[in-house]
């Protein structure tokens, strides 16, 4: 138990400043002459949750003085197409970075996809040779999420050195990521980490022994307040539409972490909605704000 002292980590606040932030050095960057950042985004078929999410993104663009394009296409466009468009923003000089919005429907091949965007405007950081980098603390650009939570960690005084994280999820894009900055030797790293995904044999007993949890699975009540050590640090990634007929959409998004029973072990935990989501989207204007300052 914590005493009733669990801490909320509120990623809506934090972002809210860092956009802040942000704003205030691009006017610094366009007040000595340089064109505002400009991020695009590729968004391919009518998935509703996607539609949101890259919306979210552009909006948080113009907060923050960036410039941002989108470029929507069907559902069937094809492969070829879609190497095509990626080809063109590769190209275009009056772009910093893109990304391209996953899920793609399935007929598409994500993984060629992204080996075909430009390692330097790859702001997703989800390239094999921005993760080659990430693996081998070399400066690159960082997947968005777990560079999000890491600021979340700094910023509330979480300690990470020494301390033991334990990660749910191993995708591309969340958990194998997080595990590696997690493990870094630098400021936010130093933990020792253990990976766990769906063939873990005893999951309870793996967070059990974790002062920091990120679960990055998808599915809601993963981590229960049994599964906590007391006092421990709770990041939840997951996010899942949930009917719910009393909500204003009919829907609900839940965590992966049963936030109402964990409040009481927990030392502090981010919340679903309001927690990592709003945090992801700093991690890629922070990319993008690079990229514009690596310009030649
Ligand atoms: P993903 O690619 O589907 O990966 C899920 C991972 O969870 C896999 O590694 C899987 O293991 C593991 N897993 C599944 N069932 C498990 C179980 N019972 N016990 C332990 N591990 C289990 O998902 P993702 O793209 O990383 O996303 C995860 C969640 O985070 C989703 O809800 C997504 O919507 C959300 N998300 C949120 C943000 C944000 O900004 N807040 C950003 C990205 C994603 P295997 O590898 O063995 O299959």
């Amino acid at each position: 138990m914590n005493g009733g002292t669990m801490m909320i980590l509120d990623g809506k606040a934090l972002s809210a400043q860092r956009v802040a932030q942000l704003a205030a050095e691009v006017e610094d960057f366009v007040a000595d002459g340089a064109a505002p950042p400009h991020l695009a985004a590729v968004l391919i078929g009518d998935d509703g949750a996607s539609k949101t999410y890259v919306e979210h993104k552009v909006r948080k663009c113009a907060a923050a003085g960036f410039r941002s394009t989108l470029i929507e296409r069907g559902a069937d466009t094809t492969q070829e197409e879609l190497l095509e468009i990626v080809e063109g923003l590769n190209a275009d000089p009056m772009l910093d970075g893109f990304i391209v919005q996953l899920p793609l429907p399935a007929h598409l091949d994500a993984a060629s996809v992204i080996e075909a965007i430009d390692p330097r405007k790859d702001v997703d950081g989800f390239h094999p040779e921005n993760m080659g980098r990430l693996a081998l603390g070399l400066d690159g650009f960082v997947p968005a999420t777990p560079s999000g939570i890491v600021q979340m960690l700094a910023h509330y005084g979480i300690e990470t050195c020494g301390k033991h994280a334990v990660v749910i999820g191993r995708s591309d894009i969340v958990g194998t990521p997080m595990a590696l900055l997690l493990s870094r030797n630098n400021a936010m790293g130093n933990c020792t980490v253990t990976l766990c995904h769906s063939r873990t044999v005893n999951l309870a007993d793996e967070v059990r022994r974790a002062d920091i949890v990120v679960a990055a699975v998808g599915r809601p009540g993963t981590v229960t307040a049994d599964m906590l050590k007391p006092g421990a640090t709770v990041i939840d990634v997951g996010i899942t539409p949930v009917e719910d007929a009393t909500a204003k959409r009919g829907y609900r998004l839940k965590g992966d972490v049963d936030f109402e029973g964990a409040k009481a072990v927990a030392g502090a935990m981010t919340p679903v909605p309001g927690g990592v989501g709003p945090m992801t989207i700093i991690g890629l204007l922070e990319n993008t704000l690079k990229a514009a300052k690596r310009r030649t």
